[in-house]
């Protein structure tokens, strides 16, 4: 027996790596480690990524920044979320490339900056400012700047003593969609950003880096991929929409993560005999029931019961009761040839196996919340 394990093919998301290399030409990779890497182990993930090709890597936060660091780390890395102000010498520190979109966070950043600045002069370094983003709100609607505010806020990092404007980006809120209004709500995103770049441009600034595609955006805008995009979810071999899957079939992802539980007990039960809490299934007939080791608290949320079926030697069971924190229970029948401490399979890249994304399609979720939601008590294996 194995005990729960999330197995972490490394040469999946190389394979991964290459099929969205081949999609963007010459422009660069940005991988999203964020959320420990979508639940993958962010280190390991931010390593391969980087040996695999990626130019660069992003974070959510500065402790999740300051973690590659750590480890020694040394690509650029972006910081895709705002911070508050204490952790902003932290970021500096740590030389995560933020993103921008006010004066007075502009400022902040700025002051924390000198000490970068100082050092980096103290090492003859060419360029001696500290580089930032700045990010403009297209109709995300989450953070960014007014594109008629790019031109001003882009001279007034400029201006700023220990910062310089190192790239423009924007974020696409329905890139994943085939629904002609939102390709048509998409390719206005676009546009507004253009416009943004030219304005800066315009007032003699270099706007430095250019990106605006996550996953959706590389795989349904050609248009969009600028000087880099920065993908997440494809990395670790799922598309961000069934609908993306559907228009992208020759783009061929591997799943990065497998989910084993083992079965720690069989026992038989009779016609009309319950099982766990709630009392909400009874055996419609004698049966076996597997009990597995795994349950909400590793990360298989209870809305995936009646639905969720696992896979054992091969063949699919379904998930039956009420799935408790640390275990659940699988209806086996009586006739196939299951054993205690079977590996049962939730999902992950083994034949007929589901994927993450079907298992999270049951409770209305998205694979993303599947991949980052398995807790840390499930021991991350590393197959090269
Ligand atoms: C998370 C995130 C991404 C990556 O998104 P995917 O859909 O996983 O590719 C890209 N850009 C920003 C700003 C993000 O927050």
């Amino acid at each position: 027996m194995k005990g729960n394990q999330a197995r972490i093919y490394l040469s999946n998301l190389e394979h991964n790596i290459r099929q969205i290399k081949k999609n963007i030409g010459k422009a660069k990779l940005c991988v999203s480690v964020k959320a420990n890497a979508y639940g993958h182990g962010d280190i390991i993930v931010a390593r391969k990524a980087v040996e695999s090709g990626a130019d660069c890597l992003a974070v959510s936060s500065v402790a999740e920044g300051r973690r590659l660091r750590d480890a020694e780390i040394k690509e650029p890395i972006l910081l895709f979320g705002l911070t508050v102000p204490e952790e902003i010498p932290e970021a500096v520190r740590g030389n995560l490339t933020p993103f921008v979109c006010d004066t007075e966070y502009i400022d902040a950043l700025n002051k924390s900056a000198a000490s970068y600045v100082q050092a980096m002069r103290d090492t003859g370094a060419a360029v001696h400012k500290f580089p930032v983003h700045l990010k403009i709100d297209t109709g995300m609607g989450r953070i960014g700047c007014k594109s008629e505010d790019a031109a001003f806020l882009a001279s007034y990092i400029n201006r700023c003593e220990n910062l310089y404007l190192a790239g423009m980006c924007t974020h696409l809120c329905v890139s994943d969609s085939l629904e002609p209004e939102d390709i048509e709500y998409t390719q206005r995103q676009i546009r507004l950003f253009r416009d943004s770049v030219e304005a800066v441009k315009k007032a003699g600034i270099n706007p430095g880096i250019l990106h605006c595609s996550a996953s959706g955006g590389t795989l349904m805008y050609p248009n969009a991929v600028f000087d880099m995009v920065r993908t997440g979810i494809l990395v670790y071999g799922y598309f961000p929409s069934e609908q993306a899957a559907e228009c992208r079939t020759s783009f061929n992802l591997k799943p990065v993560m497998e989910l084993t539980a083992s079965v720690v007990g069989i026992k038989t039960v009779e016609k009309g005999d319950s099982v766990s809490y709630g009392r909400t299934w009874t055996a419609a007939q004698k049966t076996r029931i597997a009990t597995l080791g795994i349950g909400y608290g590793d990360g298989i949320p209870r809305r995936l019961c009646p639905g969720l079926h696992v896979n054992i030697r091969g063949k699919n069971y379904p998930v039956v009761g009420r799935i408790c924190m640390d275990q659940c229970m699988v209806d086996i029948g009586l006739e196939d040839e299951i054993e205690r401490w079977d590996d049962a399979y939730i999902f992950g890249c083994q034949k007929n196996c589901c994927g993450a994304d079907e298992v999270a399609k049951i409770a209305d979720m998205i694979s993303y919340e599947i991949l980052t939601g398995i807790s840390a008590r499930v021991p991350r294996i590393i197959v090269p």
